[in-house]
């Protein structure tokens, strides 16, 4: 039963609070921003070091409640607000990171992936902005380029639409770290073919390895976005133990599954990824699979 009173609004203090060495689910349901706050901040410790306490989360409601935060709290000025979505998206990502198997499979079925495609969605967006009106200013500044008024309009046109949609969602939280933490999660949640099959159901709307793909873009992106964007990748390429070890085709408009575990044939560069035709390989290298495909040396394959 919900108490009636979580916080004295007078002094902003708790009355049920998480500390390092104590947890209690109720505290997640306090309205005040500062209680709130601290107890997060209690419980991303909690959560990294105790394998108990991120069970417990995935079973009294609290992995449910901490994604309910990140749904309702929008980017806004207020900092302590923001410092709250932080908070709770750490407590996640430490869930998700560190968890067993079955208690990532929890993490997906709350509802965390719709979250991390925002994030990665409105990072991106926000990239292309920069681009857009870099390239636009360029235009404008370089008078010995004589381009044609049209593109340059063009160019305009492109960089304010871009704008506009990255207003849209401008309540989204996507800074690099948060990127890092996205990315770093999405690579565990892949890991295991049931959870990979639970993130493909998930993210029906827009695949979610389209977008990590993106990341993978050397010398567009931080290398630690690289780095853990190619690990997802090359996660998601894994075989399924639970369909006799096939695997799926790479490339990712296709994702046809293996019949029998050698019926595709492997990428020869990496001995990762596995394509159901000729046609698909060169379309995935094509769409980013250059990027994220690592020579296998002879003491990696060893
Ligand atoms: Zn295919
Ligand atoms: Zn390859």
């Amino acid at each position: 039963m919900r108490e009636s009173n979580f916080h004295f609004p007078s002094v902003n203090k708790a009355c049920v609070s998480i500390t390092s060495a104590l947890y209690d689910r109720r505290a997640l349901d306090c309205t005040a921003d500062l209680p709130l706050v601290n107890s997060l901040s209690h419980l991303n410790y909690l959560t990294s070091s105790s394998a108990r306490i991120r069970e417990i989360l995935t079973t009294d409601g609290g992995l449910e409640r901490l994604v309910r935060i990140l749904r309702t709290t929008r980017v806004t000025e207020d900092t302590l607000h923001n410092w709250k979505w932080t908070m709770a998206f750490q407590c996640v990502v430490n869930v998700g990171v560190r968890g067993t198997p079955e208690i990532r499979q929890r993490v997906v079925q709350v509802g965390a992936v719709p979250i991390l495609v925002e994030i990665l969605h409105a990072y991106l967006l926000g990239s292309e902005v920069v681009r857009l009106e870099q390239r636009a200013r360029e235009a404008a500044n370089d008078q010995s380029a004589h381009m044609p008024t049209t593109k340059m309009e063009r160019l305009q046109a492109e960089y304010e639409a871009a704008r506009r949609r990255l207003q849209s969602i401008n309540h989204v939280m996507y800074r690099h770290d948060d990127v890092i933490l996205t990315l770093q999660l999405l690579a565990y949640l892949g890991k295991m073919s049931t959870q990979r099959q639970l993130l493909h159901e998930y993210s029906a709307l827009v695949d979610v390895f389209s977008l990590v793909e993106r990341f993978t873009l050397q010398n567009t992106f931080q290398p630690d976005m690289v780095y853990w964007s190619s690990v997802a990748m090359r996660n998601n390429c894994r075989r399924d133990e639970t369909r006799g070890s096939c695997r799926q085709c790479a490339y990712l408009e296709c994702q046809k599954w293996e019949r029998h575990s050698n019926e595709f044939a492997k990428c020869r560069r990496c001995r990762k990824a596995k394509y159901c035709s000729k046609q698909c390989q060169s379309k995935a290298w094509q769409d980013g699979h250059r990027y994220w495909c690592i020579e296998r040396t002879p003491s990696a394959a060893s």
